[in-house]
């Protein structure tokens, strides 16, 4: 048994002493975090090993008990869960790596959910449209953005609501960065544009855009997150937002995800993954640090906790309880309860909102 795995389990038995040990990682000096516990899990994916990587959620707006959560299996394609972990649709689409998605997409007269994720296995975006009348997932006809990218990785995606433009980031592990603006031939195919290009020092992989506040944010994986401007105009110098140098995020800084508030309030959340740790940074610019906490064993729900997180993402939709103040999901590198593939962990936002300080 590993060391991670005996800590896991000191974990389970919730005393103040062991929960203090359970937040001592195997390369970082001890740390003690708030634990937050996840109320909910997801099916295993169908591989074994390292295979559930990054999330999306959306939104029913119908009936928000049918909201939906994309994940990926970066070895075998997407799969599709209810609010309950329960398995809706699997795609076996190829290894889709990260996946990002916006509503309102308008093709050939109707209003859909456009889902996108980075192709490993083509270096392409590959397309989807969620239908909210079915809530059916279907990958575009002969979907496929060419990127001319060698090491397709992360992606996300950014809306820009005053000039009615979809835009979708895409990272290279070499740190190339590129932004693709959709548009929709007369055909009704969905056809991309290189609208900007940039690169950073290193490997990136997370990535978020603030469709409101028209701002990106991108990881570089052993360095730490920036911000810059989400238009293709806006200036591509990276503005350093937090650095593992600072201690407060442990390498690979991995997944990022935005929490909207109205007002332009609300969170940055940071998957710190060599900690397991999650780091929380105010909306707004300068995007000032909040607190950190970790996702802990519930032994009363019989959910374990989350570790080695790659991606994650976060809403403050009104969904039914135990989410009616927003929801969490983030990837587990070791689903130990029971021994079973990887999977994404389910949080209710209050959890998170009472742990970290105000
Ligand atoms: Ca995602
Ligand atoms: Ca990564
Ligand atoms: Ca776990
Ligand atoms: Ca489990």
């Amino acid at each position: 048994m590993s060391l991670k795995v005996v800590v896991e389990r000191a974990c389970v038995t919730g005393t103040l002493a062991l929960l203090a040990a359970c937040t001592v990682g195997e390369s970082v000096a001890a740390r003690p975090l708030p634990v937050v516990m996840p109320l909910v899990e997801t099916e295993p994916v169908a591989t074994r090993g390292d295979a559930a990587d990054d999330p999306a959620i959306w939104i029913d707006p119908a009936d928000p008990a049918g909201s939906l959560i994309i994940g990926t299996n970066k070895k075998r394609g997407l799969d599709v869960y209810r609010l309950d972990g329960s398995l809706h649709q699997t795609l076996e689409v190829g290894r889709m790596n990260n996946v990002d998605l916006r509503d309102g997409f308008g093709i050939a007269g109707r209003s859909l959910t456009l889902v996108a994720a980075s192709d490993r296995d083509r270096n392409v975006i590959a397309l989807f449209a969620l239908d909210p009348a079915t809530r059916r997932l279907a990958m575009l006809p002969d979907s496929g953005l060419d990127t001319g990218l060698t090491e397709i990785y992360g992606l996300c995606m950014y809306e820009d609501r005053d000039r009615g433009r979809t835009y979708v980031f895409v990272n290279d592990k070499d740190g190339r960065y590129q932004q693709h603006e959709l548009s929709v031939t007369a055909e009704g195919r969905v056809v991309g544009r290189i609208v900007r290009e940039f690169r950073l020092g290193s490997q990136p992989e997370g990535c978020a855009a603030d469709d409101e506040l028209g701002l990106l944010y991108v990881g570089e994986e052993g360095v730490g997150f920036y911000r810059m401007g989400a238009a293709p105009t806006a200036p591509t110098e990276p503005i350093p937002v937090d650095t593992v140098a600072a201690g407060r995020l442990v390498a690979d800084v991995e997944g990022i995800a935005i929490l909207t508030r109205p007002g332009g309030r609300g969170y940055i959340v940071v998957s710190s993954q060599g900690d397991n740790s999650y780091a929380v940074y105010e909306r707004q610019p300068p995007n000032a640090y909040v607190g950190s906490f970790r996702v802990g064993d519930n032994e009363q729900a019989r959910v374990d906790g989350a570790s080695e997180t790659d991606g994650l993402e976060v809403t403050s939709a009104k969904l039914p309880p135990p989410f009616s103040s927003g929801l969490l999901v983030v990837q587990d590198g070791a689903n130990t309860r029971p021994r079973a593939a990887q999977n994404f962990k389910l949080v209710p936002w209050d959890e998170v909102e009472r742990a970290i300080p105000r």
